[in-house]
């Protein structure tokens, strides 16, 4: 099993992953390492963003997924999905722009 996750494109639509340190879309971790990701396009199609999560945790149980959008003038990153075996520290992050 691969235990590493990267990939520098969507894995839906192969779009090039932005360099942003939050993109949006969605965007899976395991043990802290993020790596596949789902572009905000792609996560807006009905299904799509449900078929990327159980494709990851099929092979990742303790995948956890974030989003981050934009509110005002502010980058909020959030959880979206996150594994039983998570724990109280994942939380919402804010970036100011
Ligand atoms: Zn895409």
């Amino acid at each position: 099993m691969t235990t590493v996750l990267a990939t520098e494109q969507c894995v839906r639509c192969r779009r090039r992953r932005p360099q942003a340190y939050w993109p949006f879309g969605l965007q899976a971790e395991v043990a802290g390492q993020g790596g596949e990701w789902l572009c905000e396009a792609c996560e807006a199609v009905p299904g799509a963003a449900w078929s990327f999560i159980d494709a990851i945790r099929a092979v990742w149980p303790d995948a956890a997924f974030f989003a981050a959008e934009v509110y005002g003038d502010v980058i909020v990153r959030f959880p979206l999905v996150i594994p039983h075996s998570a724990h109280a520290e994942v939380l919402a992050t804010v970036l100011v722009r």
